[in-house]
């Protein structure tokens, strides 16, 4: 007689691991498979964070903690009460996995090395007993009448199908996994995924050489779209980076994938600031010093500084006091709202994350549970859920996985009982 898995959960990454190990260690003797179409499992964990894991955000209240998440932050409120950063620290704490905040609020395991995650949760999965299958790819779901409640034909890439009561969809962003299809063949809308956290292409001289200088805060705004952030800003050899674009990736993804990335960022490198008012006090203060020289603002580097005055045509050798009208107007416009082109986006290496996927409402946010198809949970990237960078991604995939093993237990308890 062909065996019924419990819980089959189709995707080994972080949500999906989550899930499994919470459903295994909350229903004793429960039968909970993974199934992962690559080698390995976690390989998002491993390279996550440039190799250290920012595993979540030093963030402990759910309302502040969801507006970090463009998309999905309404829906979050409520799962990130049940399981959120607290809980999640605790549980890595538990396992002998300590972690630490940096100053910008992001939190590592104390190790710095993102396979100390991934042995955690493996010696988890182990522990709980849960069943791995690597290089084992899901290609359809099928749902069957069973005798109480239906039963899931899961169709694998190579080899017989099998036979699960219940099935966790974590198959990631549905840019690359096959999570999109089987979700839709289930009867779920998706929106449609486009990249988020990237990173901006600029062919600009006033940026040549200037790759690894970073300025902070920097405000940055795209023209002709109500799309603002401010926060650090790093030059790199292919234009702009650093959280203030990354952020403003997250929250204009989709408004940015419309204009095909192409358009004019302004940037404010001295937000705030009234700089027309520095330049006058500067004048008073130190009118025989050379402009060029020095940066005379804190949060600007010399060699940026000079080089906005270059684009501002600022005569050279000119001082303080003998700074005209028109170049005084032009170096306040490069300092303060300088236009750069955008021409293209390129992939942050140390983070990146898919927007769109199954909607939120289609799913019931206290269990994961599909409300198109009862039996089926979600979680992780593959919900229309995510987040800026800074450890918001692992977090969602965390809180959904939780939720979603501890309601997939309770069901599978339930239909244990004697009628
Ligand atoms: C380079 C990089 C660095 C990142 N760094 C961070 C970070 O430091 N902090 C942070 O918060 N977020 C980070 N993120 C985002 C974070 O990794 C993801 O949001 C998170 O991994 C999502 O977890 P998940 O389990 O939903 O999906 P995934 O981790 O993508 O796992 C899904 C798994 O499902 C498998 N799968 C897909 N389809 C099928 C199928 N049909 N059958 C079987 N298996 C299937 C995939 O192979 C994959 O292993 C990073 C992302 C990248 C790309």
């Amino acid at each position: 007689m062909t065996q019924i898995w419990d819980a089959v959960v189709v995707g080994g990454g972080a949500a999906g691991f989550f899930g499994a190990i919470t459903c295994a260690g909350e229903l004793a003797g429960a039968r909970v498979l993974i199934l992962e179409k690559s080698k390995h499992v976690l390989s998002k964990v491993k390279v996550s964070g440039g190799g250290r894991c920012n595993v979540t955000h030093h963030c402990f209240e759910p309302k502040l903690m969801a507006t970090h998440y463009p998309r999905g932050h309404k829906s979050l409120i409520g799962p990130l009460h049940r399981f959120g950063v607290a809980e999640t620290v605790q549980w890595f704490g538990e396992r002998g996995l300590l972690l630490k905040t940096e100053a910008d609020g992001r939190m590592f395991p104390v190790s710095d090395d993102s396979q100390t995650v991934i042995d955690c949760l493996q010696d988890a999965a182990w522990s709980a007993g849960v069943h791995i299958k690597t290089s084992t790819g899901v290609k359809s779901i099928v749902v069957k009448a069973g005798a109480s409640s239906p039963v899931f034909e899961i169709g694998l890439d190579e080899g017989k199908p099998l036979l699960a009561r219940k099935v966790l969809l974590a198959t990631g962003g549905t840019r690359v996994g096959a999570g999109e299809w089987l979700a839709r063949s289930l009867g779920h809308k998706l929106h449609e995924g486009v990249p988020s956290l990237f990173t901006f292409n600029i062919n600009d001289a006033r940026l040549k050489e200037l790759s690894g200088l970073s300025a902070d805060p920097v405000e940055v705004r795209v023209e002709g779209e109500s799309l603002v952030n401010r926060g650090p800003l790093l030059i790199t050899h292919r234009g702009m980076s650093g959280p203030a674009i990354l952020k403003l990736s997250a929250w204009g993804a989709r408004e940015l994938h419309a204009l095909d990335y192409r358009f004019d960022l302004i940037v404010n490198w001295l937000p705030g600031q009234d700089v027309a008012a520095s330049f006058d006090a500067l004048r008073q203060q130190g009118g025989t010093r050379q402009i060029f020289a020095h940066s005379p603002f804190d949060t600007i580097p010399r060699r940026l500084w000079q080089s906005l005055v270059e684009a501002a045509r600022v005569p050279s050798g000119c001082t303080w006091s003998e700074l005209r009208r028109e170049a005084k107007s032009a170096l306040v416009d490069q300092l303060s709202r300088a236009r750069f082109t955008v021409s293209g986006k390129s992939t942050n290496k140390d983070e990146f994350v898919t927007c769109g996927g199954v909607l939120t409402d289609e799913a019931d946010m206290r269990t994961m549970e599909s409300r198109r198809c009862p039996g089926v949970y979600f979680a992780g990237e593959l919900l229309d859920i995510d987040g800026v960078t800074g450890g918001f991604n692992f977090q969602n995939a965390w809180t959904t996985g939780h939720l979603a093993g501890m309601a997939l237990a309770k069901a599978l308890e339930a239909e244990r009982l004697p009628e």
